[in-house]
């Protein structure tokens, strides 16, 4: 099989890791399931087919028995920074580009602090919705607001981001519409009233949403920022069927935002060849392919990988680990991207489709060279 460890991982979507490290068995299964019953944790997760092979592998890391229990009183033993420094060289990681939103920023470890333990890069990205959430509380007006947001997402780059991105398919949809600036308005009034009564404020209003968005295309078309759209598996509040990336269609469809370069994120699972597909047709249009989240076993992230490189270009494809939390997770992703498209290019090295040398090439597109031209590191 084609060896590619000593190809080092942009890793091209995660997340910041949890400051405190510390935790029981229940904690650390719940980190591996979007589901937000307490019977996954309890009674389903250890009985999940990646969630054994992830004890195995940490089994074999941390040198004690492949016993659950064994395995998270040795990383529990360890300090939070020896823990990340130890799995993160070991994931021979060249660049974390990071979504410090979510976990909250207070819980978590820097992406500075990242990089440094990982001895690696880290870049950040900059999320619109939770950009938008916090104007909205903190001005009154909606002109304010507008203007404020247009200067926040024009000065992007000055201010350390290599991206933005998008979780619209969470709240009201991929099917992003133009709207006018009086319906965005009053969607504005009717969310600043409601964030004001009850304090908090998640914005679900769709006519405000997609206004700032069309904004936000608009900017990023000029300054050729790309933009990561989640699509897919996520969240156990996405409602699915607008989380189909080709709902995306008159977004792809705007000439004049050719320049922004488009990120479909997580394998757009399961609508896997679909999304692809847009990476084969637009311009301007990525994919990427994220090997710990979604949650699925090897079989199936085979499976994706050669849905993903069967019709998309290399250069249309990145890696992630979409790792979040814990670092076993963005450890876990290299270890798996490695060895799953090694196997795959291998696959295609012996049904004579290329051979080793373009097998080689594919393999460090994918997992580093592609996200260097999209992102400008
Ligand atoms: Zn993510």
């Amino acid at each position: 099989m084609l060896d590619l460890t000593s190809i080092s991982v942009v890793d091209n979507h995660c997340h910041p890791v949890l400051r405190e490290q510390q935790m029981d068995a229940l904690s650390f299964r719940g980190y591996f399931t979007e589901a937000t019953d307490p019977s996954f944790p309890e009674k389903h997760i250890p009985n999940t087919v990646y969630y054994l092979w992830l004890l195995h592998q940490m089994a074999t890391f941390y040198g004690c028995q492949n016993i659950e229990e064994d395995i998270l009183f040795v990383r529990n033993n360890l300090d939070a920074d020896t823990l990340i420094e130890h799995l993160f060289r070991a994931a021979n990681i060249d660049t974390l580009v990071l979504d410090p939103a979510y976990p909250l920023p207070d819980d978590c470890y820097s992406p500075a602090r990242m990089g440094q333990l990982g001895h690696c890069r880290a870049a950040k990205m900059l999320r619109l919705e939770t950009l938008m959430q916090r104007l909205i509380l903190e001005y009154d007006d909606f002109d304010e607001v507008v203007d404020r947001y247009s200067m926040e997402v024009s000065t992007a780059r000055e201010h350390g981001y290599c991206s933005l991105k998008s979780i619209v398919a969470y709240r009201t949809g991929l099917n992003i519409a133009e709207w006018s600036k009086d319906a965005a308005a009053a969607s504005f009034d009717e969310v600043r009233d409601m964030a004001i009564r009850s304090g908090k404020l998640r914005i679900t209003h769709k006519p405000l949403i997609d206004y700032l968005l069309h904004i936000a295309f608009r900017l990023a078309s000029e300054q050729e920022l790309p933009l990561q759209f989640h699509t897919g598996y996520g969240d156990s509040d996405t409602d699915m069927r607008l989380g189909n990336p080709l709902q995306l269609r008159e977004v792809l469809e705007r000439s004049d935002y050719h320049s922004m370069p488009i990120v479909l994120l997580h394998e757009s699972y399961p609508y896997t060849q679909l999304g692809a597909y847009l990476a084969a047709i637009y311009p301007h249009v990525y994919f990427d392919l994220s090997y710990t989240i979604p949650f699925v076993d090897r079989l199936e992230m085979l499976a994706f990988t050669r849905q993903a490189l069967g019709v998309a270009p290399a250069s249309k494809l990145l890696y992630s680990s979409d790792g979040i939390n814990v670092p076993e997770m963005h450890w876990a992703g290299a270890l798996r991207s490695r060895s799953i498209i090694g196997q795959v290019l291998s696959e295609m090295i012996d049904a004579d489709e290329i051979d080793e040398e373009q097998a080689y090439y594919i393999a460090q597109l994918v997992l580093r060279d592609t996200a260097y031209a999209v992102y400008k590191l």
